[in-house]
């Protein structure tokens, strides 16, 4: 299942960073899901929760999801919002942002903090 791969993506992610700062409870993570990425927030929000919920460096963790718009760049030098026909030369342009799923941030806890 595409949103489950994605849950644990943002979850072994958010892990190894917690790790990495020597973090004792994660309470919150910040994703940006680009609204391109054709998945269901709510769902991916679910599905980290249940992948997360017997692990205690996630105890209460909550999964932030910001919607991120797609943008789109053609060769004709358009650039703007119009993501499958360009608005000035009816050519396909690139998508530049709005099919990513990136955790941007971590709210920790830190022994000795
Ligand atoms: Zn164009």
């Amino acid at each position: 299942m595409h949103e489950y791969s994605i849950a644990y993506d943002i979850y072994t992610t958010a892990r190894r960073a917690a790790l990495e700062n020597k973090a004792n409870l994660v309470k919150r993570i910040h994703v940006d899901i680009g609204e391109m990425a054709l998945v269901n927030p709510e769902q991916v929000e679910f599905l980290f929760l249940a992948i997360s919920e017997d692990d205690p460096l996630f105890k209460g963790a909550t999964l932030d999801c910001r919607p991120v718009v797609p943008k789109a760049r053609c060769v004709c030098g358009y650039e703007g919002d119009e993501v499958f026909v360009c608005p000035t030369c009816g050519a396909m342009p690139e998508l530049t942002q709005g099919r990513e799923i990136v955790v941007t941030s971590l709210e920790i806890d830190v022994d000795g903090a």
